[in-house]
């Protein structure tokens, strides 16, 4: 299996290859050069599986000969342990036709943690067999930080270093990072939004001899490894409602774009999922593009969902490679537009992402409003990025094919938004309850390239 970047001018690596290193060279996203399919007949025997049985049979084609089914299928077990339910995913019924894949019963209660967990054992493997050392960075808006940082905490050949920007994460969040006590652990406080913390990381990967020096690694929601862990998820819901007999549409609480582009790799992998539906909170600049075309930055609104406070949505680019037609020069050229101030998706390109996704966005006052009228009508607690989900699904939905939306987070990781609009204060799990009692360490660092490169060499070299 051969890994391509989006921009068209970037080496091709191997699956490993293409998980250590994150970003391509030319500055774009690695892909698989072909997707792999499976036949109706593989989706339907993978009804009454395990979750860790479809998570290899699915990412199974994917990784090529980089590790023995063996050692693929013992890496995921050690992944999914931690986490706190039997099912791993499970999915709850919200209404009629309307269901809840819970998506939060990992160490972190986000998400992220089904991607995060693979890729840390995946890395403690591949870096055990060759000897070599990492340094991995990130930007968080809260939850990827805190799923990396529990990911690779301890392990011997990595240094984890996560910006965040200051004041702009939860309180469990900010715990989450700053509380695990092992030295290869540092959290970088920044000053500014998510997006500064992510293109400062993006410099970190386009300097070459600091990239080289220090033997930088990338696990944001840019490396391919994760998105292909979040394609399982998908098939186990939908195989649970019926698939492969049965068509189902999924809507996901979007910012990146990396758990609604799993989501696409599933289609076109044969999984018959119906609509994509993209949701996003009052930054509603994807909402925006799909409906009118122009993709055009214009600052981010704090918001009671901060997981999904983003303009520059990474994974955007993997979809619109293929919306152009895998025309890595084309989607090289919409991203210089977008340096400089924006870009227009062509027509053509605009009806091939609308021939599989819907967006929606939702307002403050309505994200609130879904956590008080969910509660009410069925009891389930939603964290406010499930709820945005859970508006535009309502919107979106019919009775005709199933809904599933993606609930990313635990209420408890945003217990005020939660509390304000319920009146119940969501629990953390008992597994996690003393967080407020573990001491912090944090660093807080400017918004400079120079000074964050700095701090990085001079703690690695201890
Ligand atoms: C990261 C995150 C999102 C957005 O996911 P993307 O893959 O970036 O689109 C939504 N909700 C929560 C809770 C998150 O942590």
């Amino acid at each position: 299996m051969k890994y391509i970047s989006t921009r068209g001018k970037a080496p091709v690596l191997n699956f490993e290859e293409a998980m250590l290193t994150g970003l391509a060279r030319d500055g774009g996203l690695y892909l698989p050069e072909t997707i792999p399919t499976m036949s109706a007949g593989e989706i339907a025997a993978l009804s009454g599986q395990s979750y860790e049985e479809v998570a290899f049979r699915v990412m199974r084609p994917f990784i090529g000969d980089t590790f023995s089914d063996d050692e693929f299928r013992d890496i995921i077990a050690k992944a999914y342990a931690g986490f706190g339910h039997a099912a791993r995913a499970p999915l709850v019924q919200l209404d009629s036709n309307h269901f809840l894949l819970e998506l939060f019963h990992g160490p972190t209660l986000a998400f992220k943690d089904f991607a995060m967990q693979l890729i840390g054992q995946l890395f403690q493997a591949s870096l055990k067999r060759s000897g070599n050392r990492v340094t991995i960075a990130g930007a968080t808006s809260g939850d990827t930080g805190s799923a990396a940082i529990e990911a690779f905490k301890g392990l011997d050949a990595v240094d984890v270093f996560i910006l965040f920007p200051h004041g702009r994460v939860s309180e469990v969040q900010r715990r989450q990072m700053t509380t695990p006590g092992e030295s290869n652990v540092h959290a970088l406080a920044m000053d500014g939004h998510f997006d500064d913390c992510q293109a400062r990381v993006k410099d970190m990967f386009n300097d070459f001899d600091f990239r080289d020096g220090v033997r930088l690694a990338g696990v944001n929601s840019i490396n391919f490894a994760r998105v292909l862990a979040q394609v399982v998820y998908y098939f186990t819901s939908a195989v649970s409602l019926g698939a492969p007999h049965r068509k189902v549409s999924f809507t996901v609480p979007t910012g990146n774009f990396g758990d609604i582009f799993a989501g696409f790799i599933a289609k076109k992998m044969g999984l018959p999922i119906d609509r994509l539906v993209v949701a996003t909170n009052q930054n509603d600049i994807l909402h925006r593009c799909l409906s009118t075309g122009e993709y055009k930055p214009d600052g981010v609104i704090p918001s009671i969902s901060p997981s999904m406070d983003i303009q520059v949505s990474s994974n955007f680019e993997r979809a619109l490679y293929y919306a152009y037609d895998q025309d890595g020069a084309a989607v090289s050229q919409l991203m210089d537009e977008l340096n400089a101030g924006g870009f227009n998706v062509s027509q053509g390109a605009l009806q091939a992402l609308r021939e599989v996704f819907d967006s929606g966005h939702c307002s403050e006052e309505e994200t609130s409003a879904t956590i008080r009228d969910m509660y009410a009508a069925t009891g389930e607690l939603l964290c406010p990025h499930s709820a945005v989900g859970v508006k535009v699904a309502n919107e979106t939905r019919n009775s005709d094919v199933p809904m599933i939306t993606l609930a990313t987070a635990h209420p408890a990781k945003f217990p005020a938004a939660v509390e304000e609009a319920s009146g119940r204060h969501p629990d953390l799990p008992a597994r996690m309850a003393d967080l407020y009692d573990r001491p912090e360490r944090v660093t807080r660092i400017e918004n400079d390239l120079a000074a964050i490169e700095t701090l990085i060499r001079d703690r690695i070299a201890k």
